[in-house]
């Protein structure tokens, strides 16, 4: 591609969606999908009035309209979408269907990334339930791409740093552990740690290189390949302060999982659990 391309990005106002469109700005012309289902949300419109400050274009469509959805997308070269997976999963997965189907019927779109930017689903068919959800709607997004002919690039982002090490690697709390940590498993699973940054700055480098077309880019930092051990000693050395390590099994920890299908895949890649 000679000139540059223009991306949209959807599901911009998302924890990887606004990195993605900072990263975008700093390259590309950037356009933004409003839904117009934000209504009031003073938060999201103000985030997107900031994007539009620092030059990207707000496009103003419903996930749920197919024709303003293909209308928007016809606008762009590349789509990026970041869209949530956690919330309602079945509804989740309609709405990047719905995108797949505009993207496939407005015919212009050079590259599409899908909301991925996590383990490679093809990777995971051996995750259990309930953990397994998420693996298995990526791949069924995945053929529906590959049936429509779109050109793609898949995002394999592993675990996002910010994510998984400040608390290292503990559920439903962001802050390191005081007296205790659960060590899933022995502890010696390695996972991968990518800055949320660097995800989005490897998903705009991505679009433009003909090596990336129809591929999966995994981001791998060799340095920051660790175990929960590895991550669990560091923060002792930081913090100069020895934690008691709870050893918690595989299915102790599925257990505590039911119903919270935002921690399932997260978690299972450190527990490797299969
Ligand atoms: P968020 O929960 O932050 O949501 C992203 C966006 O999804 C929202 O901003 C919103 O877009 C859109 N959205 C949410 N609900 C709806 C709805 N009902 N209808 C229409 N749009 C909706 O997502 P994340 O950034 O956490 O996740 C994005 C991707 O990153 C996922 O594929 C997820 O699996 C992956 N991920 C990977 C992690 C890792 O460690 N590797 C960790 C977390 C996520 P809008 O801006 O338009 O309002």
């Amino acid at each position: 591609m000679d000139e540059k391309s223009r991306v949209l990005v959807v599901g911009g106002t998302g924890y990887i969606g606004r990195r993605i469109v900072r990263a975008s700005l700093a390259q590309d012309p950037t356009l933004v999908l409003m839904r117009l289902e934000i209504g009031l949300d003073v938060d999201k419109l103000q985030m997107l009035l900031s994007f539009k400050k620092q030059g990207a274009r707000l496009v103003e469509a419903s996930i749920d309209d197919h024709a303003g959805l293909v209308a928007a997308v016809a606008q762009a070269d590349v789509v990026i979408s970041a869209m949530s997976w956690s919330h309602i999963r079945s509804h989740n997965l309609l709405l990047q269907h719905k995108l797949v189907k505009a993207i496939k019927e407005a015919g212009n779109v050079k590259r599409f990334i899908p909301s991925e930017f996590g383990m490679d689903p093809y990777r995971m068919r051996h995750a259990l339930e309930p953990g397994n959800i998420t693996f298995v709607e990526k791949m069924d997004l995945r053929r529906a791409i590959e049936e429509a002919n779109i050109p793609h690039t898949y995002i394999s982002a592993n675990c996002f740093a910010a994510i998984f090490c400040p608390n290292l690697c503990q559920m439903r709390t962001l802050l390191p552990p005081k007296e205790k940590v659960h060590v899933c498993g022995d502890g010696n699973v390695k996972a991968i740690f990518v800055d949320e940054d660097d995800v989005a700055t490897y998903t705009i480098r991505s679009i433009d290189y003909p090596r990336t077309l129809n591929k999966t880019i995994y981001l791998r930092p060799q340095e920051n390949i660790l175990t929960q051990n590895d991550v669990i000693a560091k923060w002792e050395k930081l913090s100069g302060k020895v934690l008691e390590k709870i050893y918690i099994t595989a299915n102790e920890l599925l257990g505590s999982m039911k119903g919270n299908y935002k921690y399932c895949s997260m978690y299972e890649d450190i527990m490797c659990l299969g």
